[in-house]
């Protein structure tokens, strides 16, 4: 297929090259010139928005935030043929992404939210979650494209139920990322030691993501950005976005969200401290520290 590629950053130029290599014929749109040139190196084309969306028969945007989506989708209207499936893997507001499908279909597209879960090393691999939102019709097509990306595809519900889930798993991960370091954090000042609060928790249950794959001190889990200096990973200031986004989906359906609020706050605080360039699981030297 003919797509259109719009967001070749972290996450968006391993994406673009799987789909090359699934077969597919990209065509890479960054305001970037090194991202372009990047995509092109990986097996894409060069292209302006207009040269991408000419007989484009999907386009896949991957961009920072909703008004940098509802901007592009604005123009991807007016260029692309209506046959074409839309794909929006950014993560963005639920209000923007519902508003992007609205628009599109008023004007005769199939249009999907699919955010991912994985960061920069699942992309580049093609083992991406899709958390998708939209009609049945729009999942079904936009499905053999995101085959291409990723390994989980889960159709979560109609407009924006995508993000929908993106920002509760978030939130989430944030919340027991807290909780874990808290728990480290007081294992240690009561005279335990890392590995041994580990190999407890971790069959017991206490254990989480955060704990057995993400774990936030150095040593039992060697894969984690703690030993590495809290080199992302998943930084900060990503997760901070998505907390903000989820604080603002909570408010607007009236949810009682305490932890997240709480997380939002440390989180909020930590990055304002200079450290929104670091892995999240960095919380736990902010947590140690008492500040
Ligand atoms: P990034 O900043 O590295 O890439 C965004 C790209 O979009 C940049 O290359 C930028 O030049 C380009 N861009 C911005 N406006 C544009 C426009 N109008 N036209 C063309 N190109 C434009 O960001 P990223 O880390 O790749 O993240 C992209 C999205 O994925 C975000 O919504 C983010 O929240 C989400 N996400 C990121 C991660 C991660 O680990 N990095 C994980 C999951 C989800």
């Amino acid at each position: 297929m003919k797509i259109a590629f719009v967001g070749l950053g972290h996450m968006g130029s391993g994406m673009a090259a799987n789909l090359v290599k699934a077969g597919h014929r990209v065509h890479a749109v960054d305001l970037n010139p090194d991202a372009v040139a990047q995509a092109v190196a990986a097996g894409a084309v060069a292209a302006t928005l207009p040269q991408a969306c000419d007989g484009a028969e999907a386009v896949v945007t991957m961009l920072p935030a909703g008004k940098h989506v509802l901007g592009v989708y604005d123009e991807v209207r007016r260029l692309t043929p209506t046959q074409a499936i839309l794909i929006d893997c950014s993560t963005i507001d639920i209000e923007s992404a519902r508003q992007a499908i609205e628009l599109a279909a008023e004007a005769g597209f199939a249009m999907v939210d699919a955010p991912v879960s994985g960061g920069v090393a699942a992309a580049a691999a093609g083992t991406l979650t899709f958390m998708v939102g939209g009609a049945d019709d729009a999942f079904a097509a936009a499905r053999t494209i995101l085959d291409g990306m990723g390994k989980t595809i889960v159709h979560a519900g109609g407009a924006g139920a995508g993000q929908a889930a993106k920002v509760c798993n978030n939130m989430l991960l944030a919340i027991t990322m807290v909780g874990t370091c808290e728990a480290f954090a007081l294992a240690e000042k009561l005279g335990l030691k890392d590995q041994v609060f580990f190999d407890i928790a971790s069959k017991a249950s206490g254990q989480s993501w955060s704990m057995t794959s993400y774990c936030p001190v150095p040593g039992p889990v060697p894969t984690s950005p703690a030993n590495r200096d809290y080199q992302p990973g998943f930084a900060a200031g990503l997760m901070l976005k998505d907390l903000t986004l989820a604080m603002s989906a909570a408010a607007q359906a009236n949810a009682d969200t305490p932890l997240g609020a709480k997380a939002h706050a440390l989180y909020d605080a930590l990055c304002a401290q200079g450290h929104a360039g670091q892995d999240f699981s960095y919380m736990m030297e902010r947590i140690r520290r008492g500040a």
